[in-house]
């Protein structure tokens, strides 16, 4: 998963910072890289790239010196290609007709039969991304204008891509065809944005115009917003409902609901397909099954503690790893409070079991706080597939929904009862219709017959 953010001043006011800022509300999209790219007022682009946070990725001192009206930024979690350098975002490639820099939240699910097409005809990859393959596409229509040879390179791309781009001193929005990753259009003064999400355009101030649609392109310059469509016939869209249940900010909102209410709306539904009589009260993981535990107190009437604390300052690579460091393993993010725990019989939300290691540890240790029963519920169906639309999930042998059934399961984590809710509970809760949306990971209905019907170029 990554995140994507870009900004264009129609009179030439600077956006880097606003870039940056953006970029950095959507540091939850991804950790690994992070990078943005400037159109110069000599019209050469640039780039600053950098491993790990955004503050620690990009010189912001920097950044705040440079006048541009044209930028995009970008934070990777890696999906496709390691996490090499190269790998971050934006790409940039130039030729005679002038430059482009992309930034891609999404993964293109042909890529590697493009890839395979390109290399025969003589293209050399630089990195192992997904992505390139549009760059290179691009460059091999070079009898036509930047704009009609990007719409025909993305007509030949199938799965997610929600992407910002530079092209020629111009800003672009674009979004597949089955709108599978977010994408939003904001607004403040003469400064128009691009957003993975809305939490951004919160922070920099700006208004939302719209979403990007599924299938539409938008052209943003002097002239003000044009809109073409990318010319493929989609049968349905498939809107990820994954990003409603973990990866999106509570603060957005993805197609015009609340992630929060979507979230709250989640326990209610797991509260009535799964109540837990008896047990004296809720709490949820932190923070994946804060909102959710909420809703599940709501609708069950039970009351709600935040019984587990996080150290909020615990970050991703913070300590050596040492083998009583390993011993320790979550409790070093994640507390009990033994007072409200012990000799209770408590629910435990949370959003969704990958691997079942969080659960595993998180039960194992209310328990030797003192808790008499530990039953959980997770507010989304068991994720029993992996993704291939550009959430980094693991492969089916290791999914434990996947290996186990929930009985095995609930023994697995040490849990005395273990519940979760249905497709169309989430379905329900989310209150889009089942044809917008995608639920693979949930039901193996991946996306079917929608093939490229010709690659030659
Ligand atoms: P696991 O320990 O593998 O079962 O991980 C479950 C936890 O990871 C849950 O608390 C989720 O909130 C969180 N989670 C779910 N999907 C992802 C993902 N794609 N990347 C990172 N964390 C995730
Ligand atoms: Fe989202 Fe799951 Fe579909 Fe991937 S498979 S796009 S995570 S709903």
């Amino acid at each position: 998963m990554c995140g994507v953010f870009g900004a264009f001043s129609h009179n030439g006011h600077s956006v880097l910072e606003d870039v940056y800022l953006g970029l950095y509300a959507l540091q939850h999209r991804g950790q690994e890289s992070a990078g943005i790219t400037w159109i110069n007022s000599d019209n050469t682009m640039h780039s600053q790239r950098g491993n790990g946070l955004v503050h620690l990725a990009l010189d912001q001192s920097e950044l705040a010196k440079i006048n541009t009206n044209c930028a995009i930024g970008h934070v990777r979690y890696s999906t496709a290609g390691g996490s090499d350098i190269n790998n971050a975002q934006p790409l940039t490639a130039s030729n005679s007709k002038g430059s482009v820099a992309v930034a891609h939240n999404g993964n293109i699910t042909n890529a590697e039969a493009l890839k395979q097409y390109l290399e025969n005809r003589g293209a050399i990859f630089h990195s192992q991304t997904d992505t390139e393959v549009l760059l290179h596409l691009m460059a091999h229509q070079p009898h036509k204008p930047f704009i009609d040879a990007l719409i025909d390179s993305l007509r030949r791309l199938r799965g997610a891509y929600s992407l910002a781009i530079i092209l020629n001193g111009t800003l672009v929005a674009a979004r597949d065809p089955w709108g599978f990753r977010p994408l939003v259009l904001g607004q403040r003064e003469d400064i128009t944005y691009i957003s993975s999400e809305t939490c951004a355009l919160d922070l920099v101030g700006a208004q939302v115009i719209r979403e990007v649609s599924p299938g539409e392109v938008v052209v943003i310059d002097k002239e003000g917003l044009h809109s073409i469509k990318i010319p493929v016939q989609v049968k349905r869209h498939y809107q990820c409902s994954f990003e409603y249940v973990y990866f999106a900010r509570p603060d957005s909102v993805l197609a015009g609901k609340s992630v929060y209410a979507v979230r709250k709306a989640l326990g209610h539904c797991l509260a009535h397909r799964a109540p837990c009589p008896g047990a004296h009260m809720v709490t949820g993981m932190p923070d994946s099954g804060t909102i959710a535990s909420m809703g599940f107190a709501e609708g069950s009437g039970l009351p709600y503690e935040k019984a587990i604390v996080r150290n909020r300052y615990v970050g991703r690579t913070f300590i050596d790893p040492t083998q009583r460091v390993r011993e320790l393993g979550v409790r070093i993010k994640l507390n009990p409070i033994t007072e409200l725990t012990k000799d209770q019989k408590i629910v435990v939300i949370d959003d969704s079991i990958v691997r079942g290691t969080t659960s595993q540890r998180i039960i194992a240790m209310i328990r030797s706080c003192g808790a008499q029963e530990i039953h959980v519920r997770i507010s989304s169906p068991p994720v029993c597939f992996p993704c291939y639309y550009g959430i980094d999930t693991p492969s089916r042998v290791e999914l434990a929904a996947a290996r186990m059934d929930i009985k095995e399961l609930q023994k697995k984590i040490g849990a005395d009862s273990l519940q979760y809710i249905t497709e169309e509970d989430l379905i329900t809760a989310i209150g889009l219709p089942k044809s917008e949306l995608c639920t693979a990971c949930f039901t193996g209905e991946y996306m079917e017959g929608e093939e490229p019907d010709d690659l030659e170029l």
